[in-house]
């Protein structure tokens, strides 16, 4: 992962404190993503290392592979996906 400044991890705190406060909404659970796309929670995927919730797009750069890329590279786990 990138290194990144204390103050661009102070905006990301921000962010993600906004998230959760999102998710946690009893009515109207959803997220947005960092590139303004409104996510439904079954739609968000959660980076396990900064917490912030991803579009698939957004996910798949965040976590430095695409999901086809991960396939080819792990057949096995098409195997077992149900
Ligand atoms: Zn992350
Ligand atoms: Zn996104």
């Amino acid at each position: 992962m990138a290194e990144i400044s204390f103050s661009d991890w102070q905006k990301k705190l921000v962010f993600v404190a906004q998230q959760t406060k999102q998710a946690m909404d009893k009515n109207r659970p959803f997220v947005r993503c960092g590139c303004q796309k409104k996510l439904w929670m079954q739609n968000a995927y959660k980076c396990l290392y900064c917490g912030e919730w991803y579009c698939k797009e957004c996910a798949e750069i965040h976590f430095g592979k695409t999901v086809a890329e991960y396939r080819a590279q792990h057949p096995v786990a098409v195997l077992t996906e149900t």
